[in-house]
């Protein structure tokens, strides 16, 4: 028996015409056309084709999205200067500093100083100090976008044992926390877990945050489990980039899976979206 496929393109084109359409209604009563603004430090060449993605989803939503380069020498105060410009500026709605930052710079100085309403990437202290909180905040894209897939296909959250491998600030952590809000039993693993295997066994929610291709074994995984693979590796040889699970072992003992690419990608760019257009509304006050 193969799994069935979790498809999180299929699932955030859906996503993104839905959000397209609230666009042209909240522009359409107020004039007001969300904007996301994203700021680059330097030329790491998978940081400009991210930048690029996601100014062409804004502007394929109606959305508008402008890009500020700077050189990979900015200084610590040239670009706090440009966020707190764009927070200052009322036609901004969301900003998003991509990351990583160069080394010598403070990268969650420069995250902390986007203000909380327009943190459209939720990662900022106090954002992320929210979700711990259970208050409200823009939650983090990439672990949105992974819960909103398992709502997507009716995956049931509540009382499952949800087992989290990688606990990143951006990934691993806030998965974790969205898990336990929507009352999951959250086990978070991390590179000095002792035996990861047997961990991985007990989990009907299986998310793959680690960064290291085809780590997961489909005999780490429990017959009938959801395994969401949010991993992106490089490796040599290879066509295109691969999950953190080997796929074809995992498909053939899991209930659901995501592919990669084709999962957790997708879902990522449609939660910023989505978290823009709310950011959009909440500014004009709607
Ligand atoms: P990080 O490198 O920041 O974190 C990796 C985590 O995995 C760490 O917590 C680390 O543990 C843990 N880890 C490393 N090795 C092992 C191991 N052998 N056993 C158990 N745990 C281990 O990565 P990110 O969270 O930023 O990214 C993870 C993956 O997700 C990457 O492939 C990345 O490309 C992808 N990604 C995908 C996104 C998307 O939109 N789909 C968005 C963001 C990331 P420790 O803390 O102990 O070091």
């Amino acid at each position: 028996m193969s799994a069935i496929i979790l498809d999180g393109s299929a699932t955030a084109r859906k996503i993104r015409e839905e959000l397209t359409a609230q666009t042209a209604e909240l522009t359409s009563s107020t004039g007001v056309v969300p904007r996301l603004d994203v700021v680059l430090v330097g030329d790491d060449p998978a940081s400009v084709t991210y930048v690029g993605m996601k100014k062409r989803a804004a502007e394929a939503a109606g959305m508008r999205s402008e890009t500020h380069r700077l050189s990979a020498d900015a200084t610590q105060e040239q670009v706090l200067e440009l966020v707190r410009s764009l927070n200052a500026d009322p036609g901004v709605h969301g900003i998003l500093v991509q990351h990583p930052v160069p080394r010598h710079l403070d990268e969650q100085a420069i995250l902390d100083a986007v203000s909380p309403e327009k943190d459209v990437d939720g990662i900022s202290s106090l954002s992320l100090g929210r979700l711990l909180t259970g208050l409200p905040s823009f939650r983090p894209c990439t672990p949105l976008g992974i819960i909103r897939l398992l709502d997507e296909y009716g995956v049931e959250i509540q009382g499952r044992r949800a087992v989290v491998v990688g606990r990143s600030i951006i990934l691993g952590k806030p998965a974790g926390l969205l898990l336990l809000e929507r009352h999951a039993t959250v086990t978070v693993c991390h590179s000095r877990t002792q035996d990861l295997p047997a961990i991985c066994c007990e989990a009907d929610i299986l998310v793959a945050a680690v960064g290291k291709a085809e780590m997961i074994r489909g005999d780490w995984i429990k017959p009938g489990a959801c395994v969401i693979d949010a991993g992106y590796n490089r490796l040599p040889g290879r066509d295109r980039d691969v999950g953190d699970v080997r796929y074809e072992e995992a498909s053939a003992v899991a209930g659901r899976i995501t592919p990669v690419p084709g999962g957790v990608g997708p879902m990522t760019i449609a939660m910023l979206l989505q978290n823009t257009l709310e950011a959009a509304r909440l500014q004009a006050g709607v």
